[in-house]
């Protein structure tokens, strides 16, 4: 059963008429990075999510090593895993990567990047965007109308406070489950994907070490194929439980970066990277980016306006990588099985492997993180 730590009833006191300088909707990866980025700030911030920081975790929790490092949550990692092996019908091939994955503890890891921001946190849920009052958004919740100068979205995938939200099946949307079963993962080194269409017609599986557990599980690109029984059928062909399940969408398209003088960070402006449906390390990388322009608001006298063009640009300066990763995404499903298991074989030779994932990581690389602010107090809530 699902123990709930967010407050309910009498413990959600209103936060109507609110203001603060900054409302950062969404306290997971995304939103927490950007939270980070504000450390110290004498700004009024205030972080929401409808769920306690750390309780509702989403994914697979596999990020690079040098990331977790970079953003001082080295502790939470639960397993190092140097290598990657890609398995078909036809064969496997198995990777020593220039970097390592590691899976880690996703309560922890949001624990430790809110321990770093020092910004007040409340839950609430996100409904819409309201009317206003000039040089002010305004953000509906179910606690209340929030005022802010400055709000960012990092609501994943919903991309709630814009005007054009998405709805599967139709929209670019991937759609991911996987089970956690218990188990002595610590033997193996290596984040397991299989390519294989008698599991899912157009997408692939994996299986995710961390210590005590493994994450296995099953995205397909195609929003109207579902994953469960894909799922089911992994956990069966690898001897393990299906149980404790978790699943959401995740966009495989870049998504405008502002919108309406809100910003827009992680999957909420589709920074899940296509093909490999890696989102925790553009979610930090972005919301890095979108902290320091809205410091920049703060601290240094930029305005709104040239935060959002700065902020957007950089955004949609990644546009080529995401166009490269959506091509492959679309052409590994309908290549031959075969070809295919013979390509992974090519890439397999160790300079191959150090450039494809060298350029794979440079596009979000963890340097951009810089050195990690000092740990602060959250302070009480602002009204
Ligand atoms: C099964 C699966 C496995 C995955 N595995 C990996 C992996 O191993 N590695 C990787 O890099 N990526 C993985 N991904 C992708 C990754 O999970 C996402 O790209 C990433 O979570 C995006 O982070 P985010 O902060 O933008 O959004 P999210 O993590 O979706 O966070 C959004 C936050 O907003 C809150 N929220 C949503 N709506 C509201 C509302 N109306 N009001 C208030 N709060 C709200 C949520 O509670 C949540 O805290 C996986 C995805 C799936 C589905």
């Amino acid at each position: 059963m699902t123990v709930r730590a967010t407050a309910r009833g009498e413990d959600r006191s209103s936060l109507d008429g609110t203001v603060v300088d900054v409302l950062i909707c969404g306290a997971s990866f995304a939103g927490l990075a950007v939270a980070r980025e504000l450390a110290g700030s004498r700004a009024r911030v205030l972080l929401v999510d409808r769920y306690e920081i750390g309780e509702r975790a989403t994914s697979a929790c596999a990020a690079p090593t040098p990331w977790l490092h970079a953003m001082g949550v080295a502790e939470a990692i639960s397993q190092e895993l140097a290598h990657m092996r890609f398995t078909t019908p036809y064969g496997s091939s198995r990777y020593r990567l220039p970097w390592s994955w590691s899976s880690f503890d996703y309560r922890r890891l949001c624990e430790l990047l809110y321990e770093q921001s020092g910004v007040p946190f409340q839950t609430a849920k996100v409904q819409r965007r309201g009317a206003g009052a000039p040089g002010r958004i305004s953000v509906e919740t179910d606690r209340g109308t929030i005022n802010a100068g400055l709000v960012v979205d990092a609501l994943g995938w919903r991309r709630v406070l814009a005007a054009d939200g998405y709805q599967p099946p139709q929209a670019p949307l991937s759609r991911g489950l996987e089970v956690h079963p218990h188990t002595d993962a610590r033997a193996s080194s290596a984040l397991d994907v299989w390519v294989d269409r008698s599991l899912v017609r157009s997408g692939y599986g994996w299986c995710v070490p961390a210590g005590g557990e493994a994450r296995v599980g099953v995205g397909s690109y195609e929003p109207a194929d579902h994953v469960r029984s894909p799922t089911v059928d992994l956990a069966a062909r690898l001897g393990v439980a299906a149980e404790r399940f978790q699943g959401n969408w995740f966009p495989h398209r870049l998504r405008a970066g502002t919108e309406g003088g809100v910003f827009f960070v992680g999957d909420s402006a589709g920074h899940c990277f296509p093909l490999s449906g890696e989102g925790i390390r553009t979610a930090f990388y972005f919301g890095i980016a979108c902290g320091r322009e809205l410091r920049a608001v703060l601290e240094q006298g930029l305005s709104r306006e040239q935060a959002l063009l700065r902020y957007s640009r950089f955004s949609a300066s990644h546009a080529r990588a995401y166009s490269i990763a959506l091509g492959l995404q679309r052409l590994i499903p309908v290549l031959p099985p075969r070809a295919l298991t013979l390509a992974l074989r090519v890439i397999g030779y160790q300079p191959i492997v150090d450039r494809a994932f060298g350029w794979y990581l440079d596009q979000a690389h963890p340097s951009f993180a810089g050195r990690s602010p000092e740990p602060a107090r959250a302070p009480a809530l602002m009204a």
